[in-house]
């Protein structure tokens, strides 16, 4: 990931009630799900607050992914958007808090671990997507019950079976 992500904040420390506003694109590699993956650069717009805990970063960061549809199995191509919100401290608080270093905060972990949640699980290429074969297989008509389906072949044995004794 980009050397970008790596941000100085000394200086917004020895200043609580300050803040930075940071907006950058980077490259991610590799970024991807079962269902989806990150292709193209990712946008951030971040909002850098020193507070007395340590570093507020908030904002949102956009990307654009790919994945399969998982009816049609048609390539999609769709920008995700996703909000956040999260503390940067100097020492390890607990698992929500990211680390400052030497002065310097890492936001690679940040923005993997948003951009995951944020990609989409089973993604559609719409809606309504048909599926790949509409008139074999419908997706979108109900159920046939157990009633109408055509009686399995094989059962006209076990009654002939079953009549003849
Ligand atoms: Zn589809």
């Amino acid at each position: 990931m980009s050397s970008q992500l790596l941000v100085p904040v000394a200086e917004l420390l020895r200043r609580p009630g300050s803040h930075r506003e940071l907006s950058i694109q980077v490259e991610v590699d590799g970024l991807a799900t079962s269902d989806a993956a990150v292709h193209g650069p990712v946008d951030l717009q971040l909002h850098l607050e020193s507070v007395v805990s340590g570093l507020e970063v908030s904002g949102s960061l956009a990307a654009g992914w790919r994945g399969s549809c998982r009816r049609c199995l048609e390539t999609i191509e769709q920008t995700v958007q996703q909000e956040l919100r999260e503390m940067f401290g100097s020492a390890p608080a607990d698992d929500e808090t990211y680390l400052i270093t030497d002065g310097e905060v890492d936001l690679t972990s940040m923005v993997r671990d948003c951009l995951v949640l944020a990609l989409p699980i089973a993604p559609l290429c719409s809606e309504d997507c048909a599926g790949p074969a509409p008139d074999d297989y419908p997706m979108n008509k109900p159920e046939i019950s157990a009633e109408d389906r055509p009686r399995d072949p094989r059962w006209a044995a076990l009654d002939a079976l079953r009549t003849g004794q």
